[in-house]
């Protein structure tokens, strides 16, 4: 684990924290029907900080390294073939739990057994058409972050004023 991908600062009290981030994609669906805004708002409103951010298309090298746990599976080649489709907008928020909290903003696999008020449960329809990824666990978020950006790409500090109204 790199300071990049877990960072530590001074909070308010001025005891030492650290905070978890974990990576975030909108998928090529999503950056196609114009849902780029949306689904950041969505983190945004629920507190997350974002600290890192880009447009890209993935290589297939990429996509079968992000993807490796599900090497094999009858729904690998399609998945592979659909992330390098088109662009993705690749992100990193940061906050408490940010693993666990952007999966819950996100929603379950399958939208249609994903809840309202969820991204897939909102905004989908498909399995294979489900419009954002997001990291299944600190661990993973630290490993695909490490996948999509390079040193000096994710902000290593920023305190935001707001900061002490979201985290106690
Ligand atoms: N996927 C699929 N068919 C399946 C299972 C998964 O097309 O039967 C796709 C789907 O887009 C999913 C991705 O593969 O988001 C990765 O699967 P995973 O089980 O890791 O789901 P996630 O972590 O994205 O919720
Ligand atoms: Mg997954």
């Amino acid at each position: 684990m790199t300071d990049l991908h877990k960072v530590s600062y001074l909070d308010i009290g001025g005891t030492v924290a650290t905070v978890e981030r974990t990576f975030v994609a909108i998928k090529p669906d999503g950056v196609e029907r114009g849902l780029v805004g949306e689904i950041i708002g969505r983190f945004e409103r629920k507190g997350l900080k974002l600290v890192g951010l880009k447009q890209m298309v993935v290589s297939k090298e990429t996509a079968e390294t992000h993807y490796g746990e599900h090497k094999g599976k009858p729904f690998f080649d399609g998945l592979v073939s659909f992330i390098t489709s088109g662009p993705i907008v690749a992100m990193a928020w940061e906050g408490k739990n940010a693993a666990a909290i952007a999966r819950n903003v996100i929603g379950a696999t399958n939208p249609a057994q994903s809840p309202q008020g969820t991204i897939r449960g909102d905004l989908a329809l498909d399995i294979g058409r489900n419009v954002v990824h997001g990291s299944d666990s600190p661990e993973s978020g630290v490993r695909e972050l490490g996948i999509f950006f390079k040193d000096g790409e994710l902000l290593k500090e920023w305190n935001r004023a707001c900061d002490k109204w979201i985290t106690e």
